[in-house]
């Protein structure tokens, strides 16, 4: 019997030995949730070094394919068939392989013999199945180098899995596999991508926004929760936080220096984040801070807000260019929902000259003078209440 396969390929090295299946089981949850999530239930098993999807039919099979491409830890994925190691079976499956992929001109086949209890080895199949479809097919030459297609033929315990179709997926490690972190997320370019990045770590990673309610209206939250659903695909926050931070925005402007303004901001940011972070258990920070990008981001300002943190802050963008976080917004999906201008915090009670090397000694001093530790469980209180 022959039925339509994904096969689902990861990093083997990427995962630490002992740990591997453990990996695997989180690899076959985030597979199941997420095809669960775009109705496309399947029969999902494990062979070695694969996870198998089995679809309904082909159809499903292609829209599977759109769906595991995006999930971390997937570093690619192929659709094909399954049929028993016969040759009989396997030459005619891949005949069907190759005319799935018309139109073509030339095309090579690729063996994979995962164990040897299989007769005929991987050099001996190439040619046996090569020939098969060299003598079933018209006008078409095989090709070594770059060809228009390549039948691809793992067998596997028994079994041999054969595809033409397949992609590349988008690397890194299951989410679920690193522990839990906090990013602070901006409706801006930067943070989303940043927030991605721990994803695609294995991170499972909660979004905390502050929007400039009840000072600006909260479009910049609508806008943020946008985000958190185009990265839902791609493994996704999992949840979101929103302090309305107008408030306090407005006790800190009438409290320090103009010049000072976004690093106190920020700095109620961190305290917030920190507290929070050990409330659920979170074990650092992340924010989306590419170095020099802003006025904010000079290491002297860094510094002057890094203090406050009780956790580790992680910056995946910190030596990244611009133009590659544009790029990655756009794959993200995100790039649009950023662009689209809105108020929020950040623009709220901005100061025309912000500090771009502050003083730490400075920022301490005046930070002491403020009662932050009450504003951090007001907010605390609202957050969980
Ligand atoms: P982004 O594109 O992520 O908004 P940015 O280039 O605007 O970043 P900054 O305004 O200096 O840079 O913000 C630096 C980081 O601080 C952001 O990447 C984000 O992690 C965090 N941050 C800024 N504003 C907010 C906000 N309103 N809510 C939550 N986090 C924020
Ligand atoms: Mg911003």
């Amino acid at each position: 019997m022959s039925r339509f396969v994904v096969l689902v390929h990861y990093h083997e090295l990427g995962l630490k030995g002992r740990n591997r299946p453990s990996f695997e089981r989180q690899l076959i949850r985030n597979i199941t949730a997420a095809l669960e999530a775009a109705t496309l239930v399947a029969e999902i098993t494990r062979t070695s070094g694969r996870i198998l999807v089995y679809p309904s039919d082909y159809a499903a099979g292609i829209a599977a394919l759109g769906v595991l491409t995006k999930i971390p830890g997937v570093a690619r994925v192929s659709l094909g068939e399954r049929v028993a190691a016969s040759l009989v079976l396997i030459n005619a499956a891949a005949l069907r392989a190759l005319e799935r992929s018309e139109p073509f001109t030339s095309f090579k086949v690729a063996a994979r013999r995962a164990n040897t209890d299989f007769a005929l080895d991987s050099m001996t199949l190439n040619r046996e199945v090569g020939s098969y479809l060299m003598e079933h097919t018209e006008g078409k030459t095989v090709r070594m180098k770059e060809p228009d297609v390549t039948v691809r033929l793992e067998v596997i315990k028994n079994r041999a899995y054969l595809y033409a179709v397949s992609e590349r997926g988008i690397g890194g490690l299951p989410v679920g596999t690193a522990g839990k972190l906090i990013c602070l997320l901006s409706s801006g370019l930067d943070s989303p991508v940043a927030a991605w990045q721990m994803i695609r770590r294995g991170a499972e990673v909660v979004g905390l926004h502050f929007s400039g309610a009840p000072e600006t209206p909260d479009s910049s939250s609508y806008l943020v929760r946008r985000i958190a659903g185009a990265l839902e695909p791609f493994g996704g926050l999992s949840a979101l936080y929103v302090v309305h931070f107008g408030g306090h925005q407005r006790q800190i402007a009438l409290a320090v220096p103009e010049k000072l303004r976004i690093i106190f901001y920020r700095r109620l940011m961190f305290a917030v984040a920190s507290a929070l972070a050990l409330r659920i258990g979170a074990k650092g920070l992340v924010t989306g801070e590419s170095l020099g990008q802003v006025a904010s981001q000079t290491l002297d300002n860094i510094v002057a807000v890094d203090v406050v943190a009780t956790l580790p802050v992680l910056r995946p963008l910190i030596g990244t260019d611009k133009q590659e976080i544009v790029e990655r917004a756009e794959q993200l999906g995100t790039f649009a929902i950023s662009t689209e201008s809105t108020d929020d915090c950040c623009t709220l009670f901005m100061p025309r000259n912000p500090e771009t090397h502050a003083r730490l000694s400075e920022v301490e001093a005046l930070w002491q003078e403020l009662p932050h530790e009450l504003w951090v469980e007001e907010i605390l209180r609202v957050l969980l209440p």
